[in-house]
């Protein structure tokens, strides 16, 4: 997103923290604090206080492993389903859709993309049953509560063309810093999805 990324760039210059985006780790060492990195001009070796490591992301192998991944393109190599963005129905296996972080979608990876998928599928499975056609469409809806420092969150919610799509309008601002976003991430959303699971939001 564009837009937020830019937005996070100038926090990151006002609170004087150095971004570098040309590192790849490559080991630790724990006893030592140290983590080594490639970079375009060979290892680099860093001291840390705190890591935080997000690893590759790629679909379980079960699902990899099977003749549902993509066969070409920019998900094949990570195993995400081949399915149609807008109906989230499989491209090659017309009985099969996916949904969640599985779906080879180009957005959605939340919980709460799942939200705004699951009618949609729902509604394409009951007109299959009926032997009709639905015209439901998911949008590429996806959320990210970003925790920008203690008692502050900005509620980044965006679709596939990437325009922000507020849930809450005048209320909650995408890009600003508020309590109340901060509030909801850590006390709200939880039981949220808790309940979500249940099949009661
Ligand atoms: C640190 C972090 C913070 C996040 N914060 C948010 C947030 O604030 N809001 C939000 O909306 N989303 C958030 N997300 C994203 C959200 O957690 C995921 O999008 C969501 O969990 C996807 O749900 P899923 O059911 O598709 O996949 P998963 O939750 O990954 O569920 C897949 C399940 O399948 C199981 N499985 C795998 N292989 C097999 C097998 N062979 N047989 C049986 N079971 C198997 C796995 O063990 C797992 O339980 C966050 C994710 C992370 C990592």
């Amino acid at each position: 997103m564009p837009i937020v990324s830019e937005k996070v760039r100038m926090l990151f210059e006002e609170r004087k923290i150095k971004v570098r985006y040309d590192l790849v780790l490559e080991s630790i060492d724990l006893g030592r604090r140290v983590a080594t990195f490639k970079t375009p001009t060979g290892a680099v070796e860093t001291g840390y206080d705190f890591i935080n490591v997000i690893p590759p992301m790629r679909a379980p192998d079960a699902v990899r492993n099977s003749p549902l991944p993509w066969q070409d393109g920019p998900w094949k190599s990570d195993g995400w389903i081949e399915v149609n963005r807008d109906n989230l129905r499989h491209k090659r296996f017309n009985n099969v859709f996916a949904i969640g972080d599985v779906a080879g979608v180009p957005k959605g990876k939340t919980a709460a993309s799942v939200k705004w998928q699951v009618p949609v599928v729902v509604d394409h499975l009951v007109a299959s049953l009926a032997g009709k056609e639905s015209a439901s469409v998911y949008g590429g809806y996806t959320s990210c509560p970003l925790i920008t420092r203690l008692g502050r969150a900005m509620l980044v919610e965006f679709d596939y063309k990437d325009n922000l799509v507020p849930s809450f309008p005048g209320v909650i601002a995408p890009l600003a810093e508020l309590w109340v976003t901060w509030v909801m991430k850590t006390m709200a959303l939880k039981p949220t999805y808790l309940s979500m699971l249940r099949g009661r939001a």
